[in-house]
């Protein structure tokens, strides 16, 4: 009880480092509450080995742990130089060369993946390559040719991305390797499924339906990180089931200055509409080589938990980095400093304004009580997961205890800020006899102790998705036994 108990989660991408022996049983034991395959890295076989060996560890430590499938999307990329690489001077001239059969490229040309390159753009566009830290001005555009400038030269290799600064390129939003990663999704059973470069709530459809008829069914994450996105936020976000601020690309092609703004708004938007969200990239970059983070990445963590994030992402520090379980640690150590100095301010008026469900307004009336009658623990009974869902939207000091036998569920809700997944399976007994032993079960595993207040949620038929319509105010009695709240 006396542990603070960690509200945000953290996502940890898997890669090379953290196959090294052992390795990945630390990270998990550090706090990893969902690991990342990227597809944009390896091969099948490499996502299906470490998402085997993730749940064989998380199995280990006696722990859950949820598998997200990236996939790579549209990212325009250069092609492959002779020589691997090539260095571009300030003020030369260098061809993006559209041919399909374009050859290994040099320090004056090198092939695309998107042959269409040239129809998008025009004179005077910048391109910015490798995150932007190569910059082309577009001087001529003929047939399958993009004749440029070099503006901000210096090493580029193989296969780096290409943006363009204010977006807009035609591109659609799942490739032909998407769509044989989404059939390996399937294959794997990840419990998310991140959608790369999605412009409209079209592409987040479509990802759901490929995935459904791949025989999945993750859980869809809008990945934003395209200037257009911005524009239709709020459709996108009603598709999916979870929002990823993907900082990386957002901000090559929107500039870094609009950054912050955006992801304010995003993680606001996001929760307004009752989904989870997730903030990432480069959250604690430097930690790929150092064993500890720099202040304005410590801050950079603390400012997204105090924004309100359901989750903080690590890519490289854990995919490739030196310090994979040290990075981890040094992100629950913030995420719970930050925690600390949160301070809620439940606002009833905002967020969901017209109820439809009847768990979403009993979920609206626990955090309310909550908040005024000073609770332990809100108690979820939940088949599916949605009352968790509903309770977590409100940013509280409560935890959210949610009881469920369905593992596919519990693993969901490892991504909702505040809920604590237990599995949980009352049987048959009626609703009042499940509420008891829910009070009891959770006082057997020490998270409640005699005396605490709980608020319980449940329906008329436990197991029923999306029953939850009841509410109960309990005290927690002598060897765990519930009892009435009597008096306030
Ligand atoms: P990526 O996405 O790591 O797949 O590029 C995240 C981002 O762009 O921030
Ligand atoms: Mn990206």
């Amino acid at each position: 009880m006396s542990e603070q108990l960690r509200r945000t989660r953290i996502i940890a991408t898997l890669g090379p480092a953290t196959d090294a022996p052992g390795m990945l049983k630390k990270v998990l034991a550090e706090g990893v509450d969902v690991v990342r395959l990227n597809f944009s890295h390896g091969n099948a076989d490499d996502h299906r080995a470490r998402a085997a060996a993730a749940r064989a560890a998380a199995a280990e430590l006696g722990r859950e742990v949820a598998v997200l499938g990236d996939l790579q999307g549209p990212k325009i990329r250069v092609e492959r130089f002779a020589d691997g690489a090539v260095h571009l001077d300030v003020g030369a001239r260098f061809t993006l060369d559209c041919r399909a059969d374009a050859p290994p490229g040099d320090a004056t040309r090198v092939g695309v993946g998107y042959l269409d390159l040239w129809r998008d753009v025009n004179p005077g566009d910048l391109l910015l390559l490798d995150d932007g830290l190569i910059v082309l001005d577009v001087i001529n555009v003929v047939p399958e040719q993009v004749q440029c400038e070099v503006r901000v030269g210096g090493r580029l290799s193989d296969r780096k991305g290409i943006n363009r600064q204010g977006g807009g390129l035609t591109v659609a939003a799942l490739s032909d390797k998407d769509r044989h990663d989404i059939q390996l999704a399937a294959e794997i059973q990840v419990d998310f499924l991140a959608v790369s470069f999605v412009k409209s709530a079209a592409d987040v459809e479509q990802a759901r339906r490929l995935l459904q008829e791949a025989g999945g069914d993750a859980a869809i994450v809008a990945k934003i990180e395209r200037t257009e996105a911005m524009a239709v936020l709020g459709e996108i976000i009603d598709a999916s089931d979870v929002v990823m601020v993907a900082r990386g690309d957002l901000g090559v092609e929107i500039g870094d200055a609009e950054l912050p703004g955006l992801q304010k708004k995003i993680i606001r938007e996001t929760l307004e509409r009752s989904r989870a969200v997730i903030t990432a990239t480069q959250m604690m970059q430097s930690m790929v080589e150092s064993p500890i983070p720099t202040r304005a990445e410590v801050l950079d963590v603390a400012n997204a938990v105090i924004d309100g994030t359901d989750a903080v992402m690590l890519s490289q520090e854990t995919a490739s980095g030196r310090h994979p379980d040290t990075a981890v640690a040094a992100m629950r150590r913030v995420c719970l400093g930050a925690e600390r100095q949160f301070e809620p301010k439940l606002d009833f008026g905002s967020g969901a304004r017209v109820l439809v469900r009847t768990d979403q307004a009993i979920a609206l009336a626990s955090m309310f009580l909550a908040d005024r009658i000073g609770v332990r623990a809100i108690v979820a009974l939940t088949e599916s997961g949605a009352t968790a869902r509903w309770l977590s939207r409100h940013r509280s000091s409560v935890p959210i205890y949610a009881l469920s036998r369905n593992d596919a569920a519990r693993r969901r809700m490892l991504l909702f800020r505040d809920v604590h997944p237990i599995d949980f399976d009352p049987h048959d007994v009626g609703p009042m006899q499940a509420a008891r032993e829910a009070i009891q079960h959770l006082f057997r595993l020490a998270h409640l102790v005699e005396d605490d207040r709980v608020i319980l949620t449940t329906g008329d038929h436990t197991g029923q998705l999306g029953g939850t319509n009841t509410l109960k105010l309990l005290r927690v009695g002598p060897a765990g036994l519930a009892e009435g709240l009597g008096d306030l």
